[in-house]
């Protein structure tokens, strides 16, 4: 009995999913090898979005396809869109998950060949929560064993085993825990936008931009002044909007939009059009417009930086008006009001 059982487990096989994270790894220690790029996706819509090369590129580059480990914080990557991330998933806390469930089929008792298995070969009787798997095992009843020290971290004996059923998205979202949310994921993630100002607009918010200040500090660059009017140091606040060239294209793009509020820094812009009493249309069409006039800013900078040219602040408004109105026109949404649509059509 106890050889067939041996037998069965060698013969155990990884589901598919489990096979994608874990690979064909026997050392017992690293989950996943840190060179391995390694990115799930919430849902096949942002995979098609990585594949097609938006929103994630900029410039027709690709910019976010990179190296995940363990070592590197790709926490800001993985929370959800609501928390400021990209919305890709946390693999390592998803491996955790997925492999949970047999954590959890041990202490819910649950009636299979498998669990008899792993009684009569492994755990003999001893009991499951506080059971050290001996030396000589096999490399996968470690992983679990391991997987089951990560869960006691979250869970008790008494709560795991008294689950009717196993959800790995539930232990995941336990695992990632309660991030705090963020004010500025409607307006960065708004659907009007062109997605690759959603991408410069989600840098931006965080100040994660390699303004010339930055690149200074790192010794990149022997000068900190703004790459646009060279009469400030350039980090984001001064670029969003102090500088005197910002400052004309957002006065512009407010007077476009009929945008009324004095506040000047993007931070309170943006608490501003959240709270503004407004369709959840024209709202969008403000985050739209502010995208792209952070993008414009950003491409203007730059410009100037590789081309020695910036444009006039009357020709960076006709483009930003151009390109706003282009995308609206190919997505606007099928459900607005008349006024709406009147609205937008005399912009
Ligand atoms: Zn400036």
């Amino acid at each position: 009995m106890a050889l067939d059982l041996i037998n069965d487990w060698e013969k155990l096989k990884l589901t598919e999913d489990e096979d994608r994270v874990i690979g064909d790894d026997d050392t017992g220690d690293t989950v996943v090898d840190v060179k391995i790029s390694l990115i799930l996706f919430y849902n096949v819509a942002d995979k098609q979005r990585v594949l097609e090369g938006c929103p994630w590129s900029f410039d027709n580059q690709l910019l976010l396809l990179k190296e995940v480990s363990e070592k590197m914080n790709g926490d800001s990557l993985c929370l959800s869109k609501q928390c400021g991330g990209l919305g890709f998933r946390d693999v390592f806390a998803w491996n955790i998950a997925c492999l949970g469930k047999y954590v959890w089929a041990i202490a819910s008792k649950q009636d299979n060949v498998w669990i008899k298995l792993i009684q009569s070969v492994y755990v003999k009787g001893e009991n499951w929560w506080s059971y050290i798997p001996k030396g000589g095992v096999s490399w996968y009843w470690k992983r679990i064993c391991k997987i089951k020290e990560d869960l006691k971290r979250h869970y008790t004996e008494a709560e795991m085993s008294s689950w009717p059923k196993y959800s790995i998205q539930d232990v995941y979202d336990t695992i990632k825990g309660d991030k705090q949310k963020v004010p500025w994921d409607k307006m960065v993630w708004n659907r009007l936008s062109v997605p690759k100002h959603r991408f410069i607009s989600w840098l931006t918010v965080q100040s994660k931009l390699q303004t010339t200040v930055k690149l200074a500090q790192i010794g990149i660059s022997t000068s900190d002044r703004c790459l646009i009017c060279h009469n400030g140091t350039e980090d984001h606040v001064h670029l969003f909007f102090q500088c005197q060239y910002s400052e004309k294209c957002f006065w512009d793009l407010k007077r476009w939009l009929g945008i009324t509020t004095t506040r000047s820094t993007l931070h309170d812009l943006i608490r501003w059009l959240k709270r503004t009493k407004q369709s959840k249309f024209v709202k969008q069409v403000y985050y739209a417009g502010l995208a792209a006039l952070i993008y414009s800013v950003w491409q203007a900078r730059n410009n100037s930086y590789w081309n020695a040219y910036i444009p006039s602040v009357e020709a960076a408004g006709k483009q930003i008006r151009a390109i706003v109105k282009l995308r609206i026109d190919t997505v606007i949404p099928q459900k607005i009001s008349r006024r709406d649509m009147t609205w937008f059509s005399s912009l």
